[in-house]
C-alpha cells in the first residue's frame, strides 16, 4: 500500500473551474492587485472574523512585513519548535528572537512566555503548531497587560479556532501561508495578513506595493510583496471547500487515535474543549524507537515524516543567539520523538487502518479488532 504525504496531484486533478477563472484574469490583463484579489481578501477576512485581510506573496512576508510595519527592533519571544521562517523574519526585521520552551502540545508554554518577558520585550510571535491552537487567549491577555504586540504565526492553522474565535483573529495580526503544502494552498507561493487594525492594514497595503499611497506618491520605502491575482483565484476556490477538507482530516485523526489509544509508546496532546484542531499535520510522539518506526513505516509505503528533528535554537543559523542543548528540554524532547503520519483528506479509512495496524504491530500490540472486543 502506498500512502503518500503529498496529495497535490489529486487535489487539483479537477481544476476546470480554476482554469476558467484564470483565463478571465488573463483576458482582462488583471494580473496585480486585480479584482479577484480584492474578492478573495474580503472572503478571507470574513472567514477569519477580522476586518482586514491583506494578500502578500508568502507566509514569510506576512510575518516580516507585520514586524517591519510596527518597527519591532527589541526582543521578540517565540517558540523554538517551528519552521525556520518564524525566527528568520524576526532576525531580518532587525529584532532579537528570544525563545521560550514549548509544552508537550508542541506549542509555546504560556508560563514560559510570561517568564521570558523583560523590559526589552516588544512582541510575541506564537505558532499554532500543526493546526492545534496554542493558548492564544492567555497570550493576548498577557500581551495587552504588558503592552506587547502579539502576532499569530497561523501558517499551519487556517480554519483552527480557540474558543469562539479563529486563529488569526486573536492577535494584533495573524500571518498565514498558502504554500502548496499548507491546508489552504495555492499554485506556488502566497500569504495573508489578518488584522482588525485599520492603520496597520493601510500601512501593510502600502508596504506590499512599494510604499505607494497612489501612483505619484511614495509614502515610505516599501517592498514588492503582492499576492498574485492568479493565486487569489486558486486560494478562493480552495477556501470554498476548506470546511470539508478540515472535517475529513479531523475524522482521519479520530480514527487513528481510536486505534492507537492503548499503545503506550504513542503519546499525543490532550484534546481541549476550547481547541478546534485542523490537523494540518497529524503529529504525535513516538516515545520509543522513533527513527526505527519512521523507517519501518516508510518500508511499508507509508510516507511518515519527522517535523522537525532539530529545534530552532540548535540550528547552525541560530549560533549567534548563544543557546545550547538543554536550554529548552521540552522542545528538544519533541524533536527526538515527533512523528507525522499522512492523514490528509485523500487518505482513506482503509489506509488509516493500515497505518494504525503497522504502528501496533511495530510495538508488539495485537490487531485493533481484538482489542476493541475486550471489556
Ligand atoms: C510555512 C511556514 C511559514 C512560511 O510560509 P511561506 O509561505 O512558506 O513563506 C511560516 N511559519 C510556519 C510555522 C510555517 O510552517
Amino acid at each position: 500500500m502506498r500512502i503518500p504525504f503529498s496529495y497535490l496531484p489529486m487535489q487539483f486533478a479537477d481544476a476546470d473551474a480554476i482554469w476558467a477563472k484564470i483565463r478571465a484574469v488573463v483576458e482582462r490583463g488583471d494580473f496585480t492587485l486585480g479584482q479577484e484579489l480584492a474578492a478573495f481578501e474580503e472572503a478571507f477576512a470574513e472567514k477569519i472574523g477580522v476586518r482586514h485581510a491583506i494578500g502578500v506573496n508568502s507566509g514569510t512576508d506576512a510575518l516580516f512585513l507585520t514586524l517591519k510595519a510596527r518597527g519591532i527592533k527589541g526582543q521578540v519571544i517565540t517558540t523554538p519548535y517551528s519552521f525556520y521562517a518564524t525566527t528568520a523574519t524576526i532576525v531580518h526585521a532587525g529584532a532579537t528572537p528570544v525563545f521560550a520552551d514549548t509544552g508537550y502540545c508542541f506549542n509555546l508554554n504560556p508560563s514560559a512566555v510570561a517568564a521570558a518577558i523583560t523590559d526589552q520585550t516588544e512582541a510575541i510571535v506564537a505558532v499554532h503548531w500543526a493546526g492545534r491552537p496554542c493558548d492564544i487567549a492567555f497570550l493576548r491577555d498577557l500581551a495587552d497587560r504588558k503592552g506587547l504586540l502579539l502576532i499569530e504565526d497561523a501558517a499551519h492553522a487556517f480554519g483552527a479556532r480557540w474558543a469562539d474565535r479563529a486563529c488569526g483573529a486573536w492577535g494584533h495580526a495573524g500571518a498565514f501561508s498558502m504554500h502548496p503544502l499548507k491546508t489552504l494552498n495555492v499554485w506556488g507561493d502566497g500569504g495573508v495578513i489578518t488584522t482588525d487594525d485599520i492603520l496597520l492594514a493601510d500601512k501593510l497595503r502600502r508596504m506590499r506595493n512599494h510604499g505607494m499611497r497612489n501612483r505619484d506618491v511614495c509614502e515610505e520605502w516599501g517592498w514588492n510583496s503582492r499576492l498574485d491575482t492568479i493565486q487569489a483565484v486558486v486560494a478562493h476556490h480552495v477556501m470554498a471547500r476548506i470546511d470539508a477538507i478540515i472535517l475529513r482530516r479531523r475524522m482521519n485523526a479520530d480514527r487513528l487515535f481510536a486505534q492507537l489509544r492503548d499503545v503506550k509508546e504513542i503519546a499525543w496532546a490532550e484534546q481541549l474543549p476550547q481547541s478546534f484542531h485542523t490537523y494540518y499535520l497529524f503529529s504525535v510522539r513516538a516515545l520509543e524507537r522513533r527513527d526505527e518506526l519512521v523507517a519501518g513505516l516508510q518500508s511499508l509505503g507509508v510516507d511518515a515524516k519527522v517535523h522537525y528533528p532539530t529545534p530552532l535554537h540548535l540550528q547552525p543559523a541560530a549560533r549567534h543567539l548563544g543557546y545550547i542543548e538543554g536550554d529548552f528540554p521540552v522542545a528538544e524532547e519533541l524533536a527526538k520523538t515527533t512523528i507525522t503520519l499522512p492523514a490528509h483528506e485523500f487518505v482513506t479509512n482503509e489506509q488509516i487502518d493500515f497505518m494504525a495496524a503497522a504502528v501496533r504491530s511495530f510495538y508488539g500490540y495485537p490487531p485493533f479488532q481484538l482489542q476493541s472486543s475486550a471489556p
